[in-house]
């Protein structure tokens, strides 16, 4: 693939999020750096507890807190490290610039306010306007997500609606403000696969019509198949591989993103047991020395033991952490 020529519009680098806790430093993220470019959708990809969600909340500045801390790096959005904001700063930027979709509709929406309260809030807060022209706005976002009579929809409440209806309000919400990075945390896991379909077939109309960057953070990877341009695996709070999704399906070089492809059911095809993979991701408190893999890799050498991995380039964009590259070179 050929390097992109889009403008950058979030550039992570070295990015340290760890949380002190009374048993020790869990090293939630720890070096994690990727680029993210207009209209460009880029999967965080790997196992729960890996990382991907805390890089997320990084992103937005809304870690965990007391414990959670974002000790390093750099987070550069449309040319400003967004770890130099002051919160009040960040406040602005949430929602109206960087817009965050959450896995749960139902924990998103307050039962209490109607449909065209909570669409039209983060437009109140950040582009005060008078009810009447908030309201036309909320029907046009209603519209936009395919809420059939936005109208009337706008004066009920969530328990009126359907699980897919909510998960596109939550949708609508996030791009009311018409944000330049969307971040998407798990967005279908609550939903059935139908529903799942259209929020999926949503996301890629948002994207080529709004020019929005994406960051969807998944475990799956059928749903990388469908909406991601890149992706970038994590194991044990870093990134193992980073590919386009073409090249991730077709050759993936590092043991753990060949084991997680290599696990996920193909249609069609017979089999006695779906294959697993073996053993637990490590304790982010205490990360053995080398690769954090080894203990579940069949490749593993003593060098893995050892050392951490360098970054081997591959190809045009093809990233790699493992030592098995070297012994190819
Ligand atoms: Fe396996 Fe070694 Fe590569 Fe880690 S560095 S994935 S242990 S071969």
């Amino acid at each position: 693939m050929a390097q992109d020529s889009r403008p950058v519009v979030l550039d992570v680098k070295d990015l340290k999020t760890y949380f002190y806790t009374r048993r020790g430093i869990a090293k939630a993220v720890d070096g994690v750096s990727f680029q993210l470019h207009q209209g460009e959708t880029l999967g965080l990809v790997g196992e729960s507890a890996c990382g991907k969600s805390v890089t997320a909340l990084s992103v937005i500045r809304l870690v965990p807190q007391p414990s959670g801390r974002i000790v390093g790096g750099e987070m550069i959005f449309q040319g400003e490290d967004l770890l130099q904001k002051p919160e009040r700063d960040m406040r602005n930027i949430r929602g109206k610039q960087i817009a965050m979709i959450l896995q749960d509709p139902m924990t998103s929406l307050d039962p209490v306010f109607t449909i065209g309260d909570q669409v039209g809030e983060p437009i109140r807060f950040h582009q005060p306007e008078n009810r009447k022209n908030i309201m036309e706005r909320v029907v046009e976002m209603l519209r936009a997500v395919k809420i059939p009579a936005p109208e009337i929809r706008v004066r009920e409440y969530p328990h009126q609606m359907s699980g897919g209806m909510r998960q596109r309000i939550v949708a609508a919400m996030a791009i009311s403000c018409t944000p330049q990075l969307l971040i998407a945390d798990e967005p279908t896991t609550s939903l059935d696969v139908t529903i799942q379909a259209q929020l999926l077939k949503l996301l890629n109309e948002l994207k080529t019509q709004s020019k929005l960057a994406m960051l969807i953070i998944t475990h799956d990877f059928g749903i990388v198949a469908r909406v991601c341009d890149r992706v970038a695996v994590m194991y044990a709070g870093r990134i193992v591989e980073t590919a386009d999704v073409r090249t991730i399906f077709k050759s993936p070089l590092h043991p753990y993103t060949q084991a997680l492809i290599g696990s996920v059911p193909k249609v069609g095809a017979r089999v006695e047991r779906l294959f697993s993979i073996e053993g637990q991701p490590p304790d982010v408190r205490a990360i053995p020395p080398g690769c954090p893999f080894a203990p579940r890799c069949s490749q593993a050498m003593d060098i893995c033991r050892e050392k951490y991995p360098e970054t081997t380039v591959v190809g045009d964009g093809h990233l790699v952490n493992c030592w098995l590259m070297d012994k190819k070179n």
